[in-house]
């Protein structure tokens, strides 16, 4: 039995839902189906959610009825596209009041799901099961994930097949909690894991994981198939086809994951297998992957090296502001530690006053305009040159490299860069390995 999730552009308008029917329909055991909000038509077109969450901005004294009325005529378009017999309008307008009653940014934000997964269902004629009381969130907004693998155990059960929405659970006291953008991945990981599916198919737009992000290299080669941990790499440095924390309910349950493209369902797709073992292919790296957006704090004192606990106290100082930290580079007086700027944002100043205090620095600097690109494969262990290769190739584009780290698995290598050389530097190493 599979476990389907459809993204954005595949639930973007009618001719698209019409593309996922067939696929539902197609085959038996896709008993499962998992929803995004509608996306993007065209490169121009908003995302429903990105549409909702500027009605909520929109709910003091903006223009809330203007902004809702564009997505109420969306969804009444799809209807009317599909033929479908349900009374959208009154549907529409009993959300327009619930948004209006519970004035929650996750609750507005939630519904683009909630409508898409109803109208799928009536589509397919097939049961909507609301996932607001089968995933559930802690008080602080963790996800309780075996809580919500027996909830949901316990309601599929009884329903031979459903539609779900994704991207959102709900709190202990009922209020709707969303996950983070691109978490319907996250729901149908958990649906999949609940129901012990065969596989977890990912529907999307694209014929699988490309060796790079596609928007920056031309023509990237397809990955046919990578382990969960390349895949949690790849996924957590930018390659968002996939949301990060999807891979965890599978993983737990051995569930392969099969990213497909709704467009071109006749094309194999990427697998990703919990083991490596399983993994066939000759290529030394199976991807490429960045971000944009992190800065260096650089932290300088003589005798660092022997003054023990020093790391300990710049560890303390960014747990106690609240900053997660990528990599922490170090020398012999010099540690540095590389954090998303978001994280930076309005504390950066009380940050470093912190950092003076606990650590009676030298010197402490901050410098922006960090971009991190990972590359990534199991088939770099114990090969020696892939390093050499990187810098090599780099060098030639004469990039230079603020920042190097490979983790003791020597399943990737991450190099900084300035920002400005992020998409050059992207397609140096892409190029460098794309002759293997
Ligand atoms: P969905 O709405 O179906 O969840 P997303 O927009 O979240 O789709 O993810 C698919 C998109 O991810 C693709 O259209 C592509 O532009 C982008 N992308 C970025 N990096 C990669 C990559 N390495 N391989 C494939 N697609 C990638
Ligand atoms: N609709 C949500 C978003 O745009 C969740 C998702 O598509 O996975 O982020
Ligand atoms: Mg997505």
């Amino acid at each position: 039995m599979r476990v389907c999730k459809f993204g954005g552009t595949s639930m973007a308008d009618g001719e698209s839902i019409r593309k996922v029917m067939e696929i539902v329909r197609r085959d038996a055991s896709r008993k499962y189906v998992v929803v995004s909000a509608p996306g993007k038509r065209n490169k121009a077109d908003i995302k429903i959610t990105d549409a909702l969450y500027a009605c909520f901005s929109a709910l003091d004294g903006g223009d809330f009825d203007e902004k809702f009325s564009a997505i109420y005529r969306r969804f009444c378009d799809i209807c009317d596209d599909l033929g479908l017999n349900i009374d959208i309008s009154a549907i529409l307008d009993g959300v327009r009041e619930d948004i209006l009653n519970a004035h929650s940014r996750d609750f507005t934000a939630s519904r683009g799901e909630y409508l898409s997964a109803v109208i799928l269902a009536a589509a397919l004629d097939v049961p909507f099961v609301d996932t607001a009381g089968l995933i559930a969130f802690s008080n602080d907004g963790e996800l309780l994930l075996e809580d919500s693998l027996t909830r949901l155990r316990a309601a599929l059960s009884k329903a031979d097949r459903a539609v779900l929405p994704g991207f959102y659970g709900a709190l202990p006291n009922g209020e709707i909690k969303t996950f983070s953008r691109g978490g319907s991945d996250i729901s149908g990981a958990i649906v999949a894991s609940a129901v012990g599916a065969d596989v977890y198919e990912n529907w999307t737009d694209v014929d699988g994981f490309l060796s790079a992000d596609p928007r920056i290299v031309r023509s990237p080669k397809l990955i046919e198939c990578l382990s969960y941990d390349e895949l949690r790499e790849l996924a957590y440095m930018g390659a968002e086809v996939l949301h990060p924390e999807a891979i965890f309910p599978v993983r737990r349950a051995g569930i392969p994951i099969n990213i497909k493209n709704t467009f071109h369902p006749s094309a194999a797709g990427t697998v990703i297998v919990p083991n490596v073992r399983h993994m066939g292919g000759k290529n030394v790296i199976a991807g490429i992957a960045g971000r944009k957006g992190f800065s260096i704090i650089n932290i300088q004192k003589e005798m660092m090296n022997s003054e023990i606990g020093f790391a300990r106290r710049v560890l303390s100082v960014l747990e106690e502001e609240g900053v997660s930290f990528e990599h922490m580079p170090s020398g012999i007086d010099a540690l540095s530690v590389i954090v998303r700027d978001e994280y930076l944002e309005g504390k950066l100043p009380s940050l470093i006053a912190s950092l003076w205090r606990a650590t009676k620095a030298d010197g402490i600097d901050v410098q922006s305009g960090l971009s991190l690109i990972a590359t990534v494969g199991h088939n770099m262990t114990s090969r020696q040159g892939t390093a050499a290769k990187i810098f090599k190739a780099l060098a030639e584009k004469h990039i230079n490299i603020r920042m190097i780290d490979q983790g003791s698995s020597e399943l990737n290598i991450i190099v900084g860069v300035d920002s400005f050389d992020y998409e050059k530097a992207i397609n140096a190493i892409y190029s460098e390995f794309s002759v293997d």
